[in-house]
C-alpha cells in the first residue's frame, strides 16, 4: 500500500472505500491483515491529517451513498479525530507538558540500549520488530497495531510513552499532535486514569489473522499514573469579521482551501506555510517529502483561484505586521511558533465543524457521541 500525494488520489481512495468496503467496516476494522490487504479500513488518515480531504466532505459523501445506521461506526471514527483535537484545544497544557517531559526523557535515555533497540526493531518480539520496519518504510500502521505497539513499548519494553509518541510522529504520514499524544496517553492509562490498554498474545494472534503467535508480553502490568490534572481553558473559537484584501495563511493541516468554509472570501494573497522548519520533533525525510508534495499540490490547485499564492517558510510570517488571517493550525508545533513569537496580528479562522464539535469535548467520547447526529445535521 502506497500513499500518493494529490487530492485527486485521496478522493479516489475515499470513493472506492465508500463504494466497496464501508459496509464491512464495523465487522472487520479491528483486523490487521498485513500491508497487502488494507481493504477493511479506509487508509485516509494521511490525507485527513493534512486537510487534503476533510471530515465534512467525507461524512457528506458517505451519507449520500449509505444510511446513517449502516455507516455510523465509520462516521464515529472520523469524528474521533475532531474529538481528540477539541479535547486538546480545551487543555493545551497537555501538549506543552508533553514537550517538556519529552526533553527530559530524551536526555535520560540518550544512551539507553533498550530504547535504541526498540527504534531499530531489534527486540526479542518479532511482531514489534516488523511493525518498526513497516512504520519506517510505509509510514502508516493499522489502528489496532498502533495500540499493540504502544502497549508493548510502554509495558513490556518498559520505555516512556513520550519517546514512543515522538517516534510515531517522526515516521507517520498522518502524524497529528492530538490523535498521537492522546492515543499514547490512553494506552498508558493516564488519559482515562486507571484504564490502560494491555496488548495480549491471544488478541494479537486473532486480529493479525494468525500471522503472529506465541508473542510473549507483560500481560499483568499496572497502568501508568500521572498526578497532574488539567482544568478546561476558556476559548470560544469565534471567527473575526473578515476584511477583504488581507493575506491568508494556510498551514499543513488545512490543505483544501477551495472547499473550505472560507472559499468565497476575498484574500489578497494566500501563503501556504512550510512548517517543517524549527520543529521540536524532527520528522523523517519521507514524511517531509510527503508533506512538501501535498503543499505543492494545494499550491497548484490554488493557482486557479489566485495567481499570487505561494509557499513560504514559517519564519517568514514574522515579516508581516498588518492583520493577516490564518486557517487555525490547532494545538501543535505551528501554533507554538505563533505563540512563542507573539504574532498578535494573526487572526484565526475556525472551521464550522470544529466550532460545532469542540463545545462537546469537555467530557469523554461516550458523551461526545450523543451529539454526533446534531453535529452532522448542522454541517451538511
Ligand atoms: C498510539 C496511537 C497513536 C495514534 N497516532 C495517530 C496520529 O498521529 N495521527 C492520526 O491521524 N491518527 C492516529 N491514531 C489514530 C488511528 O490509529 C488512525 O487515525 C487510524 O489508524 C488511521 O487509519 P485509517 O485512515 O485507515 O482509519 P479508519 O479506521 O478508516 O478511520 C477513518 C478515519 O477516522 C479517523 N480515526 C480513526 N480511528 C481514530 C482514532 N483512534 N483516533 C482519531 N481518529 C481516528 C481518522 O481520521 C481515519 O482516517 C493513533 C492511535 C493510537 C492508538
Amino acid at each position: 500500500m502506497n500513499f500518493l500525494n494529490k487530492r485527486t488520489d485521496a478522493l479516489k481512495k475515499l470513493e472506492y472505500f465508500i463504494e466497496k468496503n464501508l459496509l464491512e467496516y464495523t465487522k472487520l476494522r479491528n483486523f490487521d491483515f498485513g500491508t497487502q490487504n488494507r481493504k477493511n479500513i479506509s487508509c485516509l488518515s494521511p490525507y485527513v491529517t493534512h486537510g487534503v480531504i476533510n471530515e465534512k466532505e467525507i461524512i457528506n459523501k458517505v451519507l449520500k451513498k449509505h444510511l446513517f445506521g449502516k455507516s455510523e461506526k465509520f462516521i464515529q471514527e472520523v469524528l474521533w479525530r475532531i474529538y481528540w483535537k477539541g479535547w486538546l484545544e480545551l487543555r493545551p497544557d497537555v501538549w506543552s507538558d508533553y514537550l517538556i517531559n519529552l526533553k527530559i526523557y530524551r536526555e535520560k535515555y540518550k544512551n539507553n540500549k533498550n530504547y535504541f533497540n526498540a527504534m531499530s526493531g531489534n527486540t526479542s518480539i518479532q511482531c514489534f520488530n516488523d511493525w518498526v520496519k513497516e512504520l519506517k518504510e510505509k509510514n502508516y500502521l493499522h489502528n489496532h497495531t498502533r495500540m499493540w505497539f504502544a502497549s508493548i513499548w510502554i509495558f513490556t519494553l518498559d520505555l516512556p510513552w513520550e519517546l514512543g509518541a515522538e517516534f510515531f510522529l517522526k515516521h507517520l504520514y498522518d502524524g497529528d499532535s492530538a490523535s498521537n499524544t492522546l492515543g499514547w496517553r490512553w494506552v498508558a492509562g493516564i488519559q482515562t486514569p486507571g484504564k490502560h490498554y494491555l496488548a495480549s498474545e491471544w488478541n494479537i494472534k486473532k486480529f493479525t489473522n494468525n500471522r503472529y503467535e506465541k508473542v510473549k508480553l507483560n500481560e499483568s502490568a499496572k497502568p501508568k499514573i500521572s498526578n497532574k490534572t488539567y482544568s478546561i481553558s476558556k476559548n470560544d473559537f469565534l471567527n473575526p469579521e473578515i476584511i477583504d484584501g488581507k493575506i491568508l495563511l494556510i498551514f499543513d493541516n488545512n490543505l483544501s482551501f477551495e472547499i473550505s468554509d472560507f472559499q468565497d472570501k476575498k484574500f489578497n494573497k494566500i501563503l501556504i506555510v512550510n512548517s517543517n522548519e524549527r520543529r521540536d520533533i524532527l520528522l523523517s525525510d519521507r514524511v517531509m517529502k510527503f508533506k512538501e508534495s501535498l503543499l505543492q499540490d494545494q499550491l497548484e490547485r490554488l493557482k486557479n483561484l489566485s495567481k499570487d499564492c505561494k509557499i513560504i517558510k514559517i519564519e517568514d510570517i514574522k515579516k508581516y505586521s498588518d492583520i493577516i488571517y490564518a486557517l487555525y493550525p490547532s494545538v501543535g508545533e505551528n501554533l507554538d511558533f505563533i505563540n512563542s513569537n507573539k504574532l498578535k496580528n494573526i487572526q484565526f479562522l475556525y472551521r464550522k465543524i470544529d466550532q460545532l464539535s469542540w463545545q462537546y469535548c469537555n467530557k469523554g467520547f461516550f458523551n461526545f457521541k450523543n451529539y454526533i447526529p446534531k453535529i452532522i445535521q448542522n454541517i451538511s
